[in-house]
């Protein structure tokens, strides 16, 4: 793709799409059937394959976690503990289900939530635990199951960054509780936008399934043969959440496509660690990429003091960057339910800056980025 004028800009993130994208898209077209059908069966089958267990594709990674929380019980009066360092979609999703989200602490080396801070935010009321895989690692993942296990609380993963990561010899969403994922158009794979539920729970399976289509019951195999339902009960509340066949055709392209993807987000991320080993300042948070896929790259830069001047000037160099993320505890709507200081994402967060990360990074870029970061910061 030609950029039209001025000095070529690295992006941030972008959508990387072939033409296996194209033509999926283009037969689904054909076939006029654009709704929620054969392609997306195709679509769940090929990630259950995956999984080694069902998935259930649904329209955004938000609304998985919002119905994942619904089918396992969570709602009004209930409290849910997530880390503060995570996209506003954690939150919203906890939310959406009338339950609070309680911000929690994370470790400072991963930027994921740290187990040990799970007991002081813990109530009668906490019913379920959500882990966010930030950047594509998991963390102490192991130590919060095993917390929850002591506690009876649910786990649901928010795995939106980690579609491939492999983690004790699985990939993540393959073990556990519930994995929510989201396949927007950056993540480590893309159906446009667009997400899934994993888990083994046939409760919760048949709940969100239900619910993704107005909770009319039994739905989803009627419209996977092109026949919908018209003499329905409903019990439950629902939504219109369900995937279309156009997002599924996409979403199946890049799944074929996922090593390559993987690998090259992976390569690209080890460069950037090579690269950066001679600076003491600027530390990532990933650096072992044999089974995490990164979906970003953030590092933490000791004693930034102005991260929008070194943004702006290096946006002026042609290096777009990011910041991932602005607590939640700190956003108005959910300042209230703050319980006590964050100390460790109240000090990592204005010294973090997420570098440009995608597939379709030349080698070149990497060493081009860190040398613009290396100018703006002296
Ligand atoms: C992208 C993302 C989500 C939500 O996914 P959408 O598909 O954008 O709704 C949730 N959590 C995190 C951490 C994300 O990055």
């Amino acid at each position: 793709m030609a950029e039209v004028t001025g000095p070529r800009l690295i992006r941030l993130s972008k959508s990387c799409i072939g033409d296996a994208e194209k033509r999926a898209v283009m037969a689904v077209l054909d076939r006029e059937h654009l709704g929620m059908g054969a392609a997306v069966q195709q679509f769940e089958e090929a990630l259950g394959a995956y999984f080694g267990r069902p998935a259930v594709c649904v329209v955004n990674g938000t609304a998985a976690l919002q119905l994942a929380l619904q089918a396992a019980g969570i709602g009004e009066e209930d409290e849910v503990l997530v880390p503060s360092l995570t996209y506003v979609a954690s939150f919203q999703a906890i939310s959406a289900t009338g339950a609070i989200p309680v911000a929690c602490d994370i470790d400072a080396g991963s930027c994921t939530l740290n187990p040990s801070d799970l007991g002081q935010r813990m109530s009668v009321r906490t019913k379920a635990i959500m882990p966010v895989h930030y950047a594509g690692g998991v963390g102490r993942l192991d130590e919060i199951y095993a917390f929850a296990g002591r506690h009876g609380l649910r786990v649901i993963e928010d795995a939106a960054h980690a579609f491939g990561t492999v983690h004790q010899g699985s990939p993540v969403g393959a073990k556990g509780d519930i994995a929510c994922f989201s396949f927007d158009g950056i993540k480590n794979i893309t159906s446009g936008e667009g997400g899934c539920i994993v888990t083994s729970d046939q409760e919760v399976l048949r709940r969100v399934r239900d619910a993704r289509l107005l909770g009319v019951e039994n739905d989803t195999l009627a419209r996977f043969s092109g026949a919908r339902s018209w003499d329905f009960d409903v019990t439950a509340q629902g939504w219109r959440y369900h995937m279309s066949n156009l997002m599924a055709a996409i979403g199946h392209a890049q799944l074929s496509r996922r090593a390559e993807l993987a690998g090259r987000r992976q390569q690209l991320a080890a460069a950037y660690v090579r690269r950066l080993s001679n600076s003491p300042r600027i530390r990532p948070i990933l650096s072992d990429f044999g089974a995490v896929v990164p979906h970003i790259f953030p590092v933490r830069i000791d004693g930034l003091a102005d991260r929008n001047g070194l943004r702006s000037r290096m946006k002026d160099q042609g290096v777009e960057t990011g910041v991932h993320y602005r607590p939640n505890h700190t956003l108005s709507l959910y300042a209230r339910h703050a319980r006590a200081p964050l100390p460790v994402t109240e000090s990592v967060y204005p010294e973090l800056l997420t570098l440009p990360l995608h597939p379709d990074l030349a080698d070149d870029d990497i060493g081009h980025v860190v040398s613009i970061l290396g100018q703006a910061l002296s």
